[in-house]
């Protein structure tokens, strides 16, 4: 029996990069899936695609995360979705990946208040608010997995929005650990150093040098390489890891 055979998830941002990865992941271990996405509708049925091609199961749901009411139009589509597959709408695994990331060049002195308040409302409001309203979909012993980023343990001023955000991202896992032990459910945050999501820069061999030089290993992340490390923290293998930060960085925070 696969490791998350008769298990559900739910990946925000699965369309593309990191997410499609987990999902992908996550499916091949067994769990039907739900694949978040914002504005790229074809890259989310691509990884439904690539899913049933490899004999999973999935199904995309669209939701703006950090909208008026988008975490309450994408649990509506995910219990859909689990309901229609499955016949239940438990939801034992939930995966924050979604990100605002685009704001590099934005340093200490340029940043506006519209980038911080997209940065907190994208990465750090929206998780919230979606535990929250999710915990009831999510039985005894589920797992939640936050996906922040090695910037929260390295000074890189000109991502000074984004990692704020991506902080407070981490201190709901730290504060939400307790609150959800009794219940056995795991809440731990999975940080990714640079990892080629297949963004053109990552085509640029010059860029790619400079940004290989930040790990230890003297190369960029794969997306299988985080989403290998997501898929042991949201199984049960890990249920003795609640509240803690997991390096995905390939060594980038060595010092
Ligand atoms: P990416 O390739 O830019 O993909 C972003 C994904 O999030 C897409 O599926 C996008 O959907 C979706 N998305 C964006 N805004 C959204 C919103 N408001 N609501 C719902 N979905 C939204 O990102 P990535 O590089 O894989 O990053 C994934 C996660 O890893 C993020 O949390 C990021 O902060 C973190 N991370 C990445 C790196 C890295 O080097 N790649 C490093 C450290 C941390 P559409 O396709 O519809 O636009």
């Amino acid at each position: 029996m696969s490791r998350l055979e008769n298990r559900t998830a739910l990946v925000t941002g699965a369309s593309r990069g990191i997410g499609r990865g987990i999902a992908l992941r996550l499916a091949q271990d067994g769990a039907v899936v739900a694949v978040n996405y914002t504005n790229n509708e074809a890259a989310a049925k691509e990884t439904v695609a690539l899913i049933e091609e490899a004999g999973g199961r999935a199904f995309t749901v669209q939701a703006s995360l950090g909208e008026a009411g988008a975490v309450e139009k994408l649990l509506d589509g995910v219990r859909a979705g689990l309901t229609e597959l499955t016949g239940s709408a438990t939801l034992d695994i939930l995966i924050n990946n979604a990100a605002a990331t685009g704001f590099a060049g934005a340093g200490p002195s340029s940043v506006t208040e519209e980038i911080l308040d997209n940065c907190y409302a994208i990465n750090a409001k929206a998780p919230f608010l979606l535990i929250q309203k999710a915990l009831e979909l999510i039985p005894d012993g589920g797992h939640i997995v936050n996906i922040s980023s090695g910037v929260t343990h390295a000074a890189f001023p000109i991502q000074i929005a984004y990692a704020m955000s991506k902080a407070a991202l981490e201190q709901i896992t730290l504060h939400m650990a307790p609150v959800l032990a009794p219940r056995n459910i795991t809440i731990n945050t999975v940080a990714p150093g640079i990892t080629n999501n297949g963004d053109p820069v990552f085509d640029n061999p010059e860029a790619v040098e400079q940004m290989s030089a930040l790990s230890a290993f003297k190369r960029v992340g794969e997306v299988s390489e985080v989403a290998d490390i997501v898929a042991f923290v949201a199984s049960d293998e890990a249920r003795w890891i609640t509240g803690s930060f997991v390096d995905a960085t390939g060594g980038t925070l060595l010092g």
